[in-house]
């Protein structure tokens, strides 16, 4: 008997998740359950964050997770409990598969059959914003080289366990050079370690469209967290309801099991929810657990349902449905159907040992690093770049001088354009030719300080074994 933890969250989560257990235990699933409360109850009994300091303990003791959507309050001082678990627990991968069930749900996209594998710990979801000026906010965007390591080694192992062809990378390297063309150069860098798996490169602009199209193109798609986040309800979406797809949230010691839709308060309480998309979800944690042969049984019986045009109000169609059913009903129906095999779709194979591990990340040996310089961002509310330049030129020395400064990215001095449009927030280079001391930095900072350059923050310029390791501005 697996013991494993369930929460059945807010909105229609407590509905779905009884039709989702009624299933699991009619097929016998040698499964306990711990439950927990997160979510509304959490939030309203004082913590921020949606749990309860003493369920960690039982999501630690039982490692697997299966969750019904929440309700994530509006308004600041709450954390959301999502990434928070995702985060606290090192579920660094998010794994939606997203398929067509043609001609039982309707779609454009008969054929699609895909799998996103979105990078699930960092990117701009580390949350660290700041507003800076009156003018100007910033949220970091953080991408690592162990991060990028396990997800797209991830993507190939999940490729190669599912018996999947193709593994494609999203990215917007053509911009951020540094952050994803590191995602993109780890991505060049593990490819070729699987030979038996195709791989390719889109720029997430041109790819999301793609997918959007012509999902049934696609097979495996990996990419970090922003793109994964929208790319994903995109497929869900298009694969005709964001109620029948479920997901994974995949790391080294846990895992936690979802739908991809929220808690849908506009339906909840009625008996009309789908409780498709958490049967996947608990169909993937029976992969992940071992026990492959009975979520092939549920698959199947699940499947012999929609072919029987058995359809709750999302998916139903009166020209291929046969009965309008709800939540219970439809639980009930697949209960029914256990033991059955569909005759359109293909019967499900699942693969007997899908608990996919990858290594740590070996950490590189460590480059040589050198400081070349430093970016002093500044408020300022002039508007004549010139003037604030001509000051900061004054400042700089030979050893460190000012190079440039940009507003928003986009160089204004020297030799900007007048039409350049510029806000209160200016990124002020100094930076040498070779390497320099921290205080040679320091004494700069001082002097403006002396002159009354209010100063934001700096961020440091390096070059590791010779290579500048910083972007350069816009038009410079
Ligand atoms: P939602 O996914 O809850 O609902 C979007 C639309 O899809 C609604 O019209 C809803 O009725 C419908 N829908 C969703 N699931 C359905 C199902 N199983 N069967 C039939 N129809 C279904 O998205 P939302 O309305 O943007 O968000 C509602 C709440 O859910 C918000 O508080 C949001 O923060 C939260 N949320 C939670 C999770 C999670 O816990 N993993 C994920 C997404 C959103």
């Amino acid at each position: 008997m697996k013991r494993v933890t369930i929460a059945k969250g807010d909105g229609i989560g407590p509905e779905i998740m009884d039709a989702v257990l009624s299933i699991l235990e009619a097929a016998k699933a040698p499964i306990a359950y711990d439950e927990i409360t997160v979510g509304k109850e959490a939030y309203e009994a004082g913590h921020t964050s949606g749990i309860a300091p003493e369920d960690w303990d039982i999501i630690a003791k039982n490692k697997i997770f299966l969750k019904a959507p929440i309700t994530t309050p509006q308004g600041g001082g709450y954390k959301s409990l999502n990434v928070t678990l995702r985060k606290t627990l090192g579920l660094f991968s998010n794994v939606r598969p997203c398929r067509g069930y043609h001609p039982f749900v309707e779609t454009l996209h008969p054929s699609m059959d895909l799998v996103i594998i979105r990078e699930n710990e960092e990117d701009l979801y580390a949350g660290i914003e700041h507003q800076q000026t009156p003018e100007v906010t910033q949220c970091l965007k953080l991408i690592s080289r162990p991060g990028c390591e396990k997800i797209i080694r991830y993507a190939f192992e999940y490729a190669r366990a599912n018996n999947r062809k193709r593994v494609t990378c999203f990215s917007k390297d053509n911009i951020m050079k540094l952050t994803d063309g590191m995602f993109h150069k780890i991505f060049d860098e593990i490819a070729p370690e699987y030979p038996d798996i195709k791989n390719d490169h889109f720029i997430v602009d041109i790819g999301a469209a793609r997918i959007a199209d012509t999902p049934e193109n696609f097979d495996v798609v990996v990419m970090p967290n922003l793109y994964g986040d929208i790319i994903s309800d995109i497929t869900g979406q298009i694969s005709g309801s964001v109620g029948l797809a479920g997901s994974s949230n995949i790391g080294m010691n846990y895992a936690m099991f979802e739908a991809i839709h929220g808690s849908a308060p506009d339906i909840s309480g009625k008996n009309i929810a789908n409780p498709s998309g958490l049967l996947q979800g608990a169909l993937l944690m029976l992969q992940h657990i071992g026990m492959s042969d009975i979520a092939e049984t549920i698959q199947n019986a699940w499947l012999t349902t929609i072919e029987e045009g058995l359809h709750t109000a999302d998916i139903y169609n009166p020209q291929v449905s046969k009965q309008k059913v709800g939540t219970k009903e439809f639980a009930e129906a697949v209960v029914n159907n256990l033991g059955k095999k569909p005759n359109h779709f293909a019967e499900a194979s699942f693969p007997k040992n899908s608990a996919i591990s990858v290594p740590e990340p070996v950490r590189p040996k460590a480059k040589k690093r050198e400081l070349l310089g430093s970016d002093i961002f500044v408020y300022w509310e002039g508007k004549n770049p010139d003037e604030l330049g001509d000051k900061l030129a004054e400042i700089g020395t030979d050893e460190l001088p000012l190079t440039m400064i940009t507003n928003r990215g986009i160089k204004v001095y020297p030799n900007g354009f007048d039409e350049t449009f510029c806000t209160d927030h200016w990124r002020c280079r100094f930076m040498s030719a070779t390497p320099i001391t921290y205080e040679l930095i320091h004494k700069t900072l001082e002097i403006c300080h002396k002159n009354g350059i209010d100063i934001i923050k700096t961020e440091h310029l390096y070059q590791f074994d010779g290579v500048k390791a910083f972007s350069m501005g816009q038009g410079q």
